[in-house]
């Protein structure tokens, strides 16, 4: 493991260095709230751009608010903390971001404070198109969480132990990944990663209130997709849809895009990744890394 510079409780230190007590909150109740976020490196400009960091930013304080702690730094400030945390490790290369605002000190699962924050860059590629192969997924029988219960809208650390319930039984019946059913036995998910199908050219994902997490990723193709003139439908979606689709993705800021070939052994399309998948793949990195001039707003350049 690479002994990074990290960003943590407003210094900066070697990973290795930065501790969390064994008895906070954190550590005994999964008490944090955290982003994952890109940043792409463009060669021809010698810059590397963060993908939508203010809107991971605002999520951020939404989940602070929901879970009812104050978050430490506001966004401007933890703006300028993420630069200068990149800018240490003088990365020049594709990165991924770990921030976390976390039940620090000694406490239990419902304390407030103490609050403390850390921003972890590690170097990690983009998705290889030319390697890209497409996953089998089956239909879980493990439920969503919901709104109700433990809302999947934000992105709490404890959230993801539905994943590691679903993810875990998935792989040890033989398939790659899972897709959720929510409370009402519709699709919501994947377990870190929200889904796209095309049926008959149109792109149809789950909509927000299917028991999924407010994804960035998932505004950014339905942007992207909608300015491509492509028809796109958020509602609420039959599991027997999956497994008549023409194709099938799952996406999320560090996975990008997945490619889903087969649904409970229902095959999909020809079994490959489909041509919208990829294509939109392609959009992704080249809009990501500023190849493609548009949606400037959504980069923000850390050198
Ligand atoms: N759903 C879940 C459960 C996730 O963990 C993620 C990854 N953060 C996503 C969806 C995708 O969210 P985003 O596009 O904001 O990364």
């Amino acid at each position: 493991m690479e002994d990074n510079l990290i960003w943590c409780r407003s210094e900066i230190l070697r990973q290795s260095k930065a501790m969390v007590p064994v008895l906070s909150p954190m550590a005994q109740f999964g008490l944090n709230v955290f982003e994952g976020i890109r940043a792409y490196w463009n060669m021809s400009e010698s810059q590397l751009y963060a993908f939508r960091l203010d809107e991971h930013l605002r999520r951020l304080m939404d989940s602070c608010r929901l879970i009812r702690i104050e978050p430490p730094h506001q966004p401007a400030e933890i703006t300028r903390f993420f630069r200068d945390t990149i800018k240490a490790n003088d990365f020049r290369c594709d990165t991924a971001i770990r921030m976390t605002v976390f039940g620090d000190g000694e406490g239990t699962w419902n304390s407030s404070e103490p609050v403390s924050m850390f921003i972890a860059p590690i170097a990690r590629e983009r998705t290889s198109i030319a390697g890209l192969q497409g996953k089998a997924a089956c239909v879980s029988s493990w439920e969503r969480i919901s709104d109700n219960v433990m809302p999947p809208r934000i992105k709490v650390g404890a959230n993801y132990i539905n994943g590691r319930y679903a993810h875990l039984q998935a792989q040890r019946d033989g398939y790659d990944l899972p897709i959720f059913l929510g409370r009402d036995r519709k699709v919501s998910e994947g377990a870190g990663a929200c889904l796209f199908m095309v049926r008959g050219g149109t792109l149809i994902t789950p909509s927000l209130t299917s028991s999924v997490l407010e994804s960035i990723t998932r505004a950014t193709i339905i942007e992207m997709a909608r300015a491509s003139g492509l028809v796109v439908e958020e509602r609420s979606v039959d599991r027997t849809e999956l497994y008549l689709a023409d194709e099938l993705f799952l996406c999320g800021s560090a996975a990008e895009i997945t490619p889903i070939t087969s649904v409970d052994r229902f095959i999909l399309g020809n079994g490959e990744p489909g041509v919208i998948t990829v294509g939109l793949l392609e959009e992704y990195h080249a809009i990501a890394s500023g190849i493609d001039p548009r949606f400037p707003e959504w980069r923000t350049p850390i050198y």
